[in-house]
Parts: structure tokens; C-alpha cells; sequence
């Protein structure tokens, strides 16, 4: 068999921010299993590595927190930056604001980050007009 050399793919360079879950403390910020437990985003390090290019997430106004819970954003995974890879564009479907219009869930066209890729649109157009049904993973 040939061996099929895989190529590395764009590389993602990652920058290292604060955590904004447990606002660099390193604690759960609720202390949900115990006080001492550590911050499930950074794992104790107080720091986390987000892809860039990193913008603010706007579902969660990069505090890292989901609204009315003591979860991590899902938009962001708690660490308040999603990557959005350039050039971006404001998204239209919740005006850059991560939410779906009338609900507190995240915008399923930006899945939250208020942001999407500029050549994503058309992606989204061309997909649906094609019926993908088989593809190889
Ligand atoms: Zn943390
Ligand atoms: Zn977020
Ligand atoms: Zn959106």
C-alpha cells in the first residue's frame, strides 16, 4: 500500500489568553463540586490556547459564561474568544450579536461568535442546492 502523506494542513497557530471562565483564578467560578475544584475551561492553569485568529465571543460578551447558567458557553467552550478564520464578516442572521433572534440559544449560522468567515455564505448556498448524499471520511 502506498503510503498517503497527509498534509499538515493550514497551519493554526495558537495564542494564550486568560482564562475569563474563572477570570485567571484557576477555580471553578461556582465551586459546582467543591470550592477547591478547578476551572473546567483552563483545567487549573489559568490560561488557555485558542486558534487564531481569536475574536471576542459575542454569545457570551467573552466573559466565558453561559447566560442564566453555571455552564461553560457552548459558543466558546468557556474560554470567551471563537476562531474565526479571515476575512470576516458580521453576521447576518443575528446582526453580530451570537443569538438567535427571540431566544437565548446561539445563532446557529455563527454558532455564536456574531462572526463568519466571508466565504462561508456561499458555501452555505452552494451546499444547499447540492445533494451530497455518500462522502468518504
Ligand atoms: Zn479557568
Ligand atoms: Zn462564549
Ligand atoms: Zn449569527
Amino acid at each position: 500500500m502506498k503510503k498517503k502523506s497527509r498534509s499538515p494542513g493550514p497551519t493554526c497557530e495558537m495564542m494564550t489568553v486568560e482564562c475569563t471562565f474563572c477570570e485567571g483564578i484557576g477555580r471553578d467560578p461556582y465551586g459546582v463540586l467543591s470550592r477547591m475544584s478547578k476551572c473546567p475551561v483552563c483545567n487549573g492553569r489559568t490560561k488557555v490556547e485558542v486558534a487564531k485568529p481569536a475574536c471576542p465571543c459575542a454569545y457570551c460578551h467573552g466573559t466565558g459564561k453561559q447566560r442564566h447558567t453555571r455552564l461553560t458557553c457552548s459558543a466558546c467552550k468557556g474560554t470567551g474568544h471563537v476562531t474565526v478564520a479571515g476575512p470576516t464578516a458580521r453576521c447576518s442572521e443575528c446582526a453580530g450579536t451570537g443569538k438567535t433572534q427571540g431566544s437565548d440559544l446561539p445563532c446557529t449560522l455563527c454558532r455564536g461568535a456574531g462572526l463568519i468567515a466571508e466565504k462561508s455564505t456561499e458555501m452555505a448556498a452552494v451546499s444547499a442546492q447540492e445533494d451530497n448524499t455518500a462522502s468518504q471520511g
